[in-house]
């Protein structure tokens, strides 16, 4: 049996996160769940949008299943989000962006994976007025995030089996940090000869992207252009509502769906629970379960591809519930 830390968050965060819980259970992956809070449901009850207990619970467990949560920031508490990852170290935001057949999108053959930094950049927030006039951000860069970035990108890309890393920066412009982040990346790379290795300023990759986004395989990016290439990936195969993701350092990894808590359709049990499903099958394929891990991620994809029971954001009209019940069926 493995131990895990449940987080169902904030808005659909309980309802996709559920879904979640009962395919894994259903495919027969015994976890015991030590359910705790983050973000609203935290502020709630501990006026604590990040209370101690959740973050021990997942430094005692080491894994995490996370719901999407939000922080009012007009309480004046630091986003939950960045928080946990700033405690727990982890320092890198990995999001799988593969084309789903039967999701409506532009694309068909989308398989990449984007390495994002988590830790340093503009959204370190070391930033103040100059008077009442200007304001001043600053951005860091180090050599040991960025070298730790890359390290990661490429062994995922050895043990995957994956043929190339892209290493998108701006350092035209800015020669001193992406240059830095830059010839960081060129230093791993040079470990891995048998990797193909490029370097793209991320301007042309954003419009590259949009023209051939099949071209790319692995993406390693500091954490600013990595957040917006991120929610670019997921516009590409289709939608937030289908993109997993993980947050994941030496001492923890918290999957969690890079969708929001949507206000909008929160309570109704229509939300599309696949990225919350495909977070588990990345938590699976983590813990060492890959067989049932490509069990359900197969089930997710014929569901899908079948188009009959599908949440409404996929054309369909069934429910959350519905949904999740044919995954089950499909496995
Ligand atoms: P937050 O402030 O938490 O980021 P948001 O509404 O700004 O919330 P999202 O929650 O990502 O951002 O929602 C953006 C849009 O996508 C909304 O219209 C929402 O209903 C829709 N959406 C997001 N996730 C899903 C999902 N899993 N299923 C269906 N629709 C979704």
């Amino acid at each position: 049996m493995y131990k895990a830390t449940l987080i169902p968050g904030d808005g659909i965060g309980p309802e996709v996160i559920m879904a979640a819980t009962s395919v894994i259970e259903a495919a027969g992956v015994d976890i015991k769940w030590d359910e705790k809070l983050v973000g609203q449901s935290a502020m709630a009850k501990y006026n604590n949008p990040l209370p101690e207990d959740t973050i021990n619970s997942i430094e005692t467990n080491r894994i995490a299943l996370k719901g999407p949560s939000t922080t009012e920031i007009a309480k004046g508490f630091r986003s939950a989000n960045i928080s946990l990852r700033q405690r727990l170290n982890l320092y890198a935001n990995i999001r799988p962006i593969k084309s789903i057949e039967g999701v409506n999108s532009k694309f068909k053959d989308i398989d990449m994976v984007i390495f994002r930094e988590n830790t340093e950049d503009l959204y370190m927030g070391i930033e103040h007025m100059i008077g009442k006039d200007a304001a001043e951000s600053i951005k860091i860069i180090t050599r040991e995030a960025s070298e730790r970035i890359a390290s990661m990108a490429f062994s995922y890309a050895v043990k995957e089996k994956r043929r190339k890393v892209t290493c998108a920066h701006k350092a035209n412009v800015m020669k001193l940090s992406d240059g830095l982040f830059l010839s960081s990346v060129r230093n791993v790379a040079s470990k891995y000869p048998d990797i193909e290795y490029e370097e793209v300023i991320v301007d042309s990759l954003f419009m590259d992207m949009v023209m051939n986004p099949e071209k790319y395989d692995i993406l390693v990016v500091p954490n600013l252009y990595g957040d917006l290439l991120s929610e670019m990936g997921a516009g590409l195969v289709g939608g937030l509502g289908i993109v997993p993701g993980v947050n994941i350092g030496v001492e923890a990894a918290v999957f969690e769906p890079t969708h929001g808590t949507a206000p909008d359709i929160a309570g109704q049990g229509i939300a599309n629970p696949t990225a919350a499903i495909l977070c588990a099958v990345m938590l699976l394929r983590h813990i060492g379960e890959k067989a049932t891990a490509e069990r359900i991620y197969n089930s997710v994809c014929r569901t899908i591809k079948e188009g009959k029971y599908v949440t409404k954001d996929l054309g369909g009209n069934y429910s959350t519930k519905d949904m999740t019940k044919a995954i089950i069926d499909n496995m």
